[in-house]
């Protein structure tokens, strides 16, 4: 079997401007400095106590009873998934999400769980598309037991969910008795473009998490919050899947860190990717979804130069981006700066009036 190269290519010129993905950030000298300096203990026996105080703290933020620390958002779903599902269970997400399309189809794998793909424009679905979907309870229909949506939506563009339209899906989930799972990985840039906490976000979703490796810079880590119950049973599950850590407070150090000082600057990140959209939808032919987030989709195509082209002419320049679903898609973040933005806008221009 064959897969796409994960490695760089080793000919390629070193990358200036990294716009591939909020994955890509290292962590800043003050990051590192929290995780050199912190207190640690053993993990899997509750023992860490940096650890524990990330965990307290976000349990807080997100209005839940417990948390717990995983080495990855992935994890967080897919712990989730095989609390609240048995084999054959039925779990209804938009069409483009995260579990549908990127987690290598764990959900079916390990859970034996199917994904009723749901439609709707920007990678979310609607309230009613959503009612639209359930069925009563019958001998021959699968049983749907979850319903999970992805604040912001990525393949979606980074869009946020309206508070709203999120509180209408859990009454709607209460009343066909489904549970509620937020996958939050990008939950914190839905909150800081949207002025709402992540508290009022997660209201009522029975299980919410966040990852800290993306926009918000650590290393590693996402944090799964929910009732005490559910969290003793998502252990369960951690220490099965091979996820229960030792000394894992020198990376819930640097979550701390990101949560004491990243946060409030995903609105820098915003105002980039607004620059770039701006920038880009100023050239003839170029598409451009507006951004609300950090995510810019783009089409060059009809101003002359097919997407693909375009991704490996930019590299050329030392500028990475990458194609999703026949768009490019740029992520700013923390190691992206405005005249990083400004730099790259030039560089398209320039290949477009070349082409
Ligand atoms: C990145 C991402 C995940 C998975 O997080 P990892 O930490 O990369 O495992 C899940 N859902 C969404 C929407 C994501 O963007």
């Amino acid at each position: 079997m064959h897969y796409t190269p994960a490695r760089p290519d080793p000919n390629a010129p070193p990358v200036r401007i990294n716009l591939l993905s909020d994955t890509q950030t290292r962590p800043t000298p003050a990051m590192r400095e929290a995780m050199a300096r912190a207190e640690v203990g053993d993990e899997q026996v509750g023992d860490d106590p940096t650890v524990n105080l990330l965990c307290d703290r976000v349990a807080d933020l997100l209005g839940k009873e417990a948390a717990v620390f995983m080495p990855s958002g992935t994890m967080c779903n897919v712990a989730a998934t095989l609390v609240y599902c048995r084999p054959g269970d039925e779990i209804l997400a938009h069409a483009t999400a995260h579990i549908i399309a990127r987690e290598g189809g764990a959900h079916a794998a390990l859970g034996g769980f199917q994904i009723m793909p749901l439609p709707g424009d920007d990678g979310q679905f609607t309230p009613a598309t959503f009612r639209a979907a359930l069925h009563p309870r019958t001998r021959y229909q699968p049983p749907q037991v979850l319903v999970s949506v992805e604040q912001t939506a990525n393949i979606g563009g980074g869009t946020i969910w309206k508070k709203a339209d999120l509180d209408e899906i859990v009454t709607i989930a209460r009343d066909h008795g489904l549970a509620t799972h937020m996958d939050g990985a990008r939950l914190f840039n839905a909150t800081v473009a949207s002025n709402t906490s992540a508290r009022a976000m997660a209201t009522g979703w029975d299980s919410a998490w966040i990852d800290f490796s993306k926009g918000l810079g650590a290393p590693i880590g996402g944090v799964i919050a929910g009732t005490r119950a559910f969290i003793d049973d998502v252990w369960r599950w951690k220490q099965r899947l091979g996820g229960s850590m030792r000394q894992s407070g020198v990376c819930a150090a640097a979550c701390i860190h990101a949560l004491d000082h990243h946060v409030d600057r995903l609105a820098d990140d915003h105002a980039n990717a607004r620059a770039l959209a701006r920038g880009l939808s100023q050239i003839n032919g170029v598409e451009v979804q507006s951004p609300e987030t950090n995510l810019v989709f783009f089409k060059p195509d009809s101003a002359g130069v097919p997407g693909d082209k375009m991704v490996a002419q930019l590299r050329k320049r030392g500028i990475m981006l990458a194609m999703m679903d026949g768009r490019i898609r740029a992520c700013t973040h923390l190691d992206v700066s405005a005249d990083m933005i400004e730099e790259a806008i030039g560089h398209i221009r320039d290949i477009l009036r070349a082409a």
